[in-house]
């Protein structure tokens, strides 16, 4: 059960009375423990920890995977696809470095130089793998595209990145691309999957041949500070932005992989988040690649029992996914997950939205051992916080900072966000709610939103990363995540995080899912009001209803929903993210804004 508590300045805080979960690790860390990794931690350190360079170079795709090939480990398993049409294909290191080579040739032969933007709109396919490394390999810079976005987002994206080229299938670019393709001056190449390519693009096939007689290129002479990725964000709470990563950032992700999730060269490890989002490619390509594991991908959707026989059948030993489908997992029962032998297992991780405690329980019921939490964002391109293996779990917390990762609470203003007072900031103290603040300087901190830069500078104050999220830390160093500043509820005085809120109703047997707003009333400011989908099977009604209510009126006191609506489908974004700003939007009346990143309801 988890209680709040409401103090004098009005800020909520879950007393935390689920247990610490000490599980011993399966396998010693690579990190060590924590906090004396964290005294003596550099990030030159890390720059170590990857393959020289001739001078001052540095280029992802080199320590992705030609870095392997180097370490005599070219015919190790680098990447095995699954897909539920076509059979199981495996690229060793050796073949994925030739490749993507090939790739940049490609590139080459098509006129794309260093620099320029290489888009991917693919399933996840060797070939998406091998554009990716062929353009890093090349010197451009990659931008994956989600396949299942429609027309309308693959030509905003297109146009805003100045794309030049763009890979991806007939029926992709016949359905989405094609008619606007007078309106995309800067996309002077498209490469198509099937032989067969329509009227504009070439065939991969013939792309190939074309680059055949050319010799394999040799990896770009890239600087740390050259661009590499660029990504847009999730849309959560409004139009995507465009986030732009360097080639340095692949020190972040190398030492993220090894202390975060653990990679050791011979784990098998599975990360459910398409490329399209900033994890698909920096934990789904990149940062395990460079740790020289084998890292399975599946093509096909989400689906329980799939995902129970992948862990099983390939034997992975770490996954990392989100709260989205770990909630998804729970709806089909913890009985679900033992009917299968994932004894390989040995580390669970996620990211993306905030891991209930309900959530990281129950993985030790499916799974034998907490769900690991990370938290950060595509601005900062690798994780920031999280419970890293070794370390007490305490459920509903994120964990401590990262390694060489410096994190503050700021006091804030009435708007929610850091007040910044000619250039002085406010720290708070312990379990003092305010605005999450990284020290800028880590690797892959983004270095530009794209045609944004009084956007880039306005995130940056008093010499801090603001994030935009709420959070807390408590006297130990656990940070507790409370919200993202703009969907946080002032109500009578109190300041309600909607997390908590929506942690504690999902503790209700009937819920599976719970979206929480502030909605406006004349006495309070605001009432919290909660849509909720039930579990399967659990059919609404009016007694239903009530009984929630009470029931968070008796967990949650002064800040317990108000009003309870149930919705079978809360709106999410693509990457999974529950909508609150279309829910309030939606409840108001109000126009719905950017709805580019919006998943299709079922
Ligand atoms: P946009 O910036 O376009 O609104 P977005 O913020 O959802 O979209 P991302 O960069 O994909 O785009 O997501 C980062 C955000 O996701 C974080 O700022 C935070 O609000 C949320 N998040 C990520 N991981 C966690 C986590 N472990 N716990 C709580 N929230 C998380
Ligand atoms: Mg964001």
């Amino acid at each position: 059960m988890n209680t709040t508590t409401t103090s004098s300045t009005g800020r909520t805080t879950p007393s935390g009375d689920y247990p610490v979960l000490n599980h011993p690790p399966a396998r010693p860390p690579l990190i060590g423990d924590h906090a004396e990794r964290t005294r003596t931690f550099t990030w030159d350190e890390a720059r170590g920890w990857l393959a020289a360079e001739p001078g001052e170079r540095l280029n992802i795709a080199y320590q992705a995977v030609q870095r392997q090939v180097d370490a005599g480990r070219g015919s190790a398993v680098a990447v095995r696809f699954l897909d539920r049409t076509a059979p199981r294909t495996e690229l060793t290191y050796a073949e994925l470095a030739d490749a993507a080579a090939g790739f940049a040739a490609v590139l080459t032969g098509l006129g794309v130089g260093p620099g320029d933007r290489v888009c991917t709109l693919l399933p996840r396919s060797p070939e998406l793998f091998v554009a990716a490394l062929g353009t890093l390999w090349n010197g451009s810079v990659y931008c994956p595209l989600f396949p299942a976005f429609g027309p309308g987002p693959v030509r905003q994206r297109l146009d805003l990145g100045h794309v030049r080229l763009l890979v991806t299938d007939r029926a992709s670019y016949e359905r989405k691309v094609a008619e606007a393709r007078d309106d995309l001056p800067h996309l002077s190449a498209v490469v198509v999957l099937e032989d067969d390519a329509p009227p504009g693009t070439v065939s991969w096939r013939d792309a190939q041949t074309r680059a055949e007689g050319l010799p394999r290129p040799p990896v770009a002479e890239t600087g740390p500070e050259d661009p590499a990725l660029l990504h847009f964000t999730s849309g959560t709470t409004g139009r995507p932005k465009g986030a732009v990563h360097v080639h340095e950032a692949v020190v972040a992700h190398h030492a993220t992989a090894r202390m975060v999730l653990d990679l050791h060269e011979d784990d098998v490890y599975w990360c459910t988040a398409d490329p399209g989002w900033v994890t698909g490619t920096s934990y789904g390509i990149i940062g395990p690649l460079t740790c020289g594991v084998t890292v399975v991908t599946d093509a096909a959707d989400f689906d329980a029992r799939r995902w129970y026989s992948v862990l099983q059948d390939e034997q992975v030993t770490v996954f990392y996914t989100a709260p989205t489908a770990l909630r998804m997992l729970m709806r089909s029962g913890a009985d679900l997950a033992r009917a299968h032998d994932l004894s390989r297992l040995r580390h669970v991780v996620s990211v993306g939205e905030p891991l209930n405690p309900e959530a990281v329980m129950w993985g030790t019921e499916a799974f034998g051992r907490p769900i690991h939490d990370t938290w950060w964002q595509t601005e900062t391109g690798a994780i920031m916080i999280s419970n890293v293996p070794g370390m007490p779990v305490r459920p509903g917390s994120m964990g401590r900072p990262v390694p060489g990762v410096e994190v503050a609470v700021l006091a804030r203003g009435d708007d929610g966000r850091a007040l910044v007072r000619d250039g002085e900031v406010q720290r708070c103290g312990p379990d003092e709610v305010g605005e999450l603040a990284l020290r800028p300087g880590w690797p892959s901190m983004f270095r530009a939103y794209l045609d944004q830069p009084e956007r880039y500078a306005a995130a940056f104050s008093g010499g801090w990363y603001l994030s935009g999220d709420l959070a807390r830390v408590d006297a130990d160093g656990y940070v507790w995540f409370v919200g993202r500043a703009d969907d946080v509820i002032k109500s009578a005085g109190h300041l309600i995080g909607p997390f908590e809120v929506e942690s504690t109703l999902m503790e209700h047997p009937s819920v599976s899912e719970v979206g929480v707003i502030g909605k406006p009333d004349p006495l309070a400011g605001e009432i919290v009001k909660a849509f909720v989908t039930l579990a399967p099977g659990v059919e609404p009604s009016e007694a239903l209803r009530r009984e929630l209510i009470v029931f968070g009126r008796h967990r949650l006191g002064s800040v317990a929903p108000r009003e309870i609506a149930f919705d079978p489908h809360l709106p999410h974004t693509r990457s999974g993210k529950v909508m609150r700003r279309l829910l309030k939007a939606r409840e108001l009346g109000l126009p719905e804004g950017d709805t580019s990143t919006v998943e299709e309801t079922p």
